[in-house]
């Protein structure tokens, strides 16, 4: 059970506008049983619509194929008369009365007259159907592709905006999807992972990760969260238990770098797990700027164990607001192992937190020096069982630097709240 997806618009192939809707409609059909295994995006050309159609429709030949849009009243909207080239030879179209009306509908009801370009949009290849869209103006069509052998494309043409595409989809794709897919389903789950590398979390997963296994196993990075992704196929339920199975054997492989599921946030299970424990946090933070702060705000009732802090830059904040001795600063600098405690340590008392995290480092790009360079980083873990530092060596730009701080924060609070430790891959363990 295969799909397709075509997008299609001069915006999107330009890259100046982002392709939501490939990524939303590769979800939704993988969750209804249809595996989504090309996309491509085209420009607002006719011969390229009609190319993309016929090829994306063949291959396999594939079960459904999803386009959005170009459905619009204008001249550059050109799929209606690609699905016409497709489907019915391009023979003249016919004017679809529902779809009539409900234009007619939409314009009185905002007491617009209709121009006469949107009339167009009523128009259907004969063989075609109309969807309707009570989001917009542009209707949907739905009509097939036949190939050698009696077997048959549905090619579903939805308008571009997602909040109009979104309710067609739901409407009228999911039902002819879900009685192809014939009670299958292709479930997914992703377990992320932070604080190893990419190749060394792999070869904890081995032979899990062959091309063979069932279920599949892939991994992917994306700003230093290293995330497996888990896809079978089959009767729900099974398919449900299986992909559940692998997901709990490549957490034990990566405990305890593995923190959630499917897109919940570290700060989230940092947020949840303080609250379990009836804990608080407070944090003072100089290289980090308050990304710390803003990761854990960022997580609805956070305000339950988030006390606040700092942003401590300058030494006379660290000094006034986490209680950082002055001859720390003086003896050790403000990028040093000392200072990264006396914040965590200071900003815990201060604000009388369960917890404290204090951050010092050099972002970069300026500001190395040849024993503390670019990337040196210090973290400060202040909690009722004393007060630890670990130093980084963080490797990437300013931007990177800045984020791995954050993260690595939250993730070795995260081991402190669950008794565990373990090392980082940017970790500096001391002599
Ligand atoms: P309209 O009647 O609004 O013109 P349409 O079906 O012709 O609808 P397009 O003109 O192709 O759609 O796109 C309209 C808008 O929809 C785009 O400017 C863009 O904001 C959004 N859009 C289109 N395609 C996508 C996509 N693949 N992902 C996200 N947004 C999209
Ligand atoms: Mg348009």
């Amino acid at each position: 059970m295969r799909a397709a997806t075509l997008s299609i618009g001069d915006e999107l192939a330009l890259g100046q506008i982002d392709d939501t809707n490939a990524r939303w409609l590769a979800d939704r059909l993988a969750e209804l049983g249809l595996y989504r295994d090309e996309h491509r995006t085209v420009a607002d050309d006719v011969d390229a619509i009609e190319r993309a159609m016929r090829e994306l429709a063949a291959g396999g030949p594939r079960d459904v194929l999803v386009v959005t849009g170009g459905l619009g009243p204008t001249a550059d909207d050109l799929t209606r008369d690609a699905l016409n080239r497709c489907c019915d030879h391009g023979a003249p179209m016919v004017e679809d009365p529902l779809a009539r009306a409900d234009l007619d509908r939409w314009f009185r009801g905002r007491g617009r007259a209709m121009p006469t370009s949107n009339l167009v949009q009523a128009l259907r290849p004969q063989s075609a159907v109309c969807l309707r869209n009570p989001n917009g103006t542009a209707p949907g069509l739905a009509a097939s592709i036949e190939h050698a052998g009696g077997r048959s494309t549905r090619i579903f043409c939805l308008p571009g905006p997602p909040r109009e595409m979104q309710p067609m989809f739901v409407a009228d794709v999911e039902p002819h999807v879900r009685s192809v897919a014939r009670g299958r389903a292709m479930p997914t789950v992703a377990v992320h992972s932070f604080g190893q590398g990419e190749s060394t979390l792999a070869e904890r997963l081995g032979p899990l990760m062959d091309r063979t296994h069932d279920p599949s196993i892939g991994t992917t990075a994306s700003r230093s969260i290293v995330t497996a992704r888990i896809r079978t196929s089959g009767a729900p339920d099974e398919a449900r238990a299986k992909i559940d199975a692998a997901a709990r054997l490549v957490e034990e492989r990566w405990a305890p770098y593995a923190y959630a599921r499917d897109g919940r946030s570290l700060a989230s299970v940092v947020v949840e797990l303080l609250r379990e424990r009836r804990a608080t946090l407070a944090v003072a933070e100089s290289c980090t700027g308050g990304l710390v702060g803003s990761m854990i705000t960022e997580v609805a009732g956070s305000s339950d164990v988030f006390l606040g802090g700092g942003i401590v830059y300058a030494n006379q904040l660290k000094t006034r607001f986490a209680r950082v001795d002055p001859s720390l600063l003086e003896q050790h600098g403000a990028v040093s192992e000392e200072v990264a405690a006396a914040l965590a340590l200071g900003i815990r008392s201060e604000v009388g937190a369960t917890w404290g995290i204090g951050i010092t480092g050099i972002a970069g790009p300026g500001g190395g020096t040849a024993t503390k360079p670019v990337g040196t980083v210090f973290i400060g873990r202040s909690g009722p069982d004393g007060t630890q530092v670990r130093r980084f060596q963080m490797p990437g730009e300013r931007d990177i630097v800045r984020d791995r701080s954050a993260k690595s924060a939250l993730q070795w609070l995260r081991f402190a709240l669950l008794g565990v430790e373990a090392p980082f891959l940017w970790g500096v363990e001391r002599a």
